[in-house]
């Protein structure tokens, strides 16, 4: 286990969060791939149990936790489910642009119930046209007296549908690029705004992938989030501080399968003694958990250095998505393969941890993309 810095407050925290995962979690989570649901049960036991809270301050109802225990949080979750994990990683990601850039009114209106768990967040950035490319953005914001007119789609967001409060960007100066974009507070019943297409997904299936619309959807002039052109430098810090998490996901993913690896080879017998006398299996398992430990490594670091308030710590977040992310495609994939016919049966987990790793090479930005964060930061 990789070293860590975690307050003792904050270790006795992450084993009862191991513990609830492997009690409570882990036995829902073959069903909650299976039906496709988002799992309002996992939600509420998150919420009752302040793991919602914990990126929040306190002065807003959450537990302020540190960003290192945020994301053992999310490993220990996603070790068992990574759609579980998902709730935590997301309820950061789209409550981050307020914490950020809110103001003092907007904060007090909008954190307290999504540190409850209350209210779920999402984080519109994505669109049709534009995922990578995320500047070419065409959703559009005019104000309008004391409001902007929001009209245009967001495609692929995460709670889409389910969130109360979703961070969304939006141009209110199209001639000007990302100096252009702006963020606004969109809650869910705010008038033009509505749900469109909800995504039949490979993994990750309990999570809600929707499309949102916004048709002269009115918001509140007060829901501009810092200044007008503010929206891309808020995305872009946003997705530096929680990338993380991602990379958190994906090692609990990662360790997940090396555990069922383990035990598996360890109880399958072939040529009458276990597959995992056999040094072709030690050799894997060996590989496997060397990535994983090193993936932990990069996310703990990056984690870490946000807490010490660190400025560079771009490159280093979108190494940890990076490689963690890598290292779960390989590991689950290897977990297949140790399980043999098994492992492509949906009676073993192996399978969904496979379907669920690939994600985490896709989302909060490609992995092509986290090598230009990185490559940046390297030449400039
Ligand atoms: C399940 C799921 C949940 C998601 N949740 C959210 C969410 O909550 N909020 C949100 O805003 N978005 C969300 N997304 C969107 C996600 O962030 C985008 O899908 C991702 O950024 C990639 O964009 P794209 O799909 O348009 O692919 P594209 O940008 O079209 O990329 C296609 C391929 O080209 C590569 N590529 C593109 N540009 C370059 C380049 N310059 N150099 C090298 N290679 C390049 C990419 O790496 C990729 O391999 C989600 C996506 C999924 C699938």
């Amino acid at each position: 286990m990789a070293v860590s810095h975690l307050s003792e407050d904050e270790q006795t925290l992450i084993e009862a969060i191991r513990e609830i995962a492997l009690e409570r979690v882990a036995p829902r989570a073959a069903e909650i791939d299976h039906t496709g649901e988002f799992p309002w049960d996992m939600k509420e036991l998150l919420a009752q149990q302040d793991i919602l809270a914990m990126p929040f301050p306190t002065e807003y109802g959450g537990i302020g936790a540190s960003e290192l225990a945020v994301v053992m949080a999310i490993e220990e979750l996603s070790r068992q489910c990574a759609t579980t994990g998902l709730i935590l990683a997301v309820q950061q990601l789209g409550s981050f642009p307020i914490l950020l850039a809110g103001n003092e009114e907007q904060k007090q209106k909008y954190l307290p119930p999504l540190a409850s768990g209350e209210w779920l967040a999402a984080f519109g950035l994505t669109e049709a046209g534009s995922g990578s490319d995320a500047a070419a953005m065409k959703t559009v914001a005019v104000r309008s007296g004391d409001k902007y007119i929001l009209n245009g789609s967001k495609r692929f967001i995460t709670n889409g549908g389910l969130a109360q409060v979703n961070s969304i960007f939006a141009l209110t100066d199209p001639k000007i690029g990302t100096r252009g974009i702006s963020a606004f507070i969109v809650e869910k019943d705010f008038p033009g705004f509505s749900v469109g297409r909800i995504e039949d997904k490979m993994g990750i299936k309990g999570s809600q992938t929707g499309e949102l619309i916004f048709t002269d959807c009115e918001v509140p002039a007060e829901n501009l989030l810092g200044r007008e052109g503010d929206g891309f430098k808020i995305a872009m810090m946003t997705l530096d501080r929680t990338r993380p998490g991602i990379g958190a996901q994906a090692l609990g993913i990662a360790q997940g399968a090396l555990d069922l690896a383990v035990s598996y080879s360890k109880q399958r017998i072939q040529f009458n003694r276990p597959i995992a006398d056999n040094q072709g299996i030690q050799f894997m398992l060996a590989d496997m958990a060397t990535g994983v430990e090193a993936a932990r490594l990069l996310v703990y670091n990056a984690a870490e250095m946000i807490d010490n308030g660190e400025q560079d710590f771009s490159r280093y977040s979108s190494m940890a998505k990076m490689f963690a992310s890598d290292i779960a495609m390989d590991v689950t994939g290897d977990a297949v393969q140790i399980l043999g016919g098994y492992g492509y049966m949906k009676e073993y987990p192996a399978e969904r941890m496979m379907r669920d790793a690939k994600i985490t090479q896709i989302y909060e930005g490609t992995n092509q993309i986290q090598r230009l964060v990185i490559a940046r930061a390297l030449l400039e």
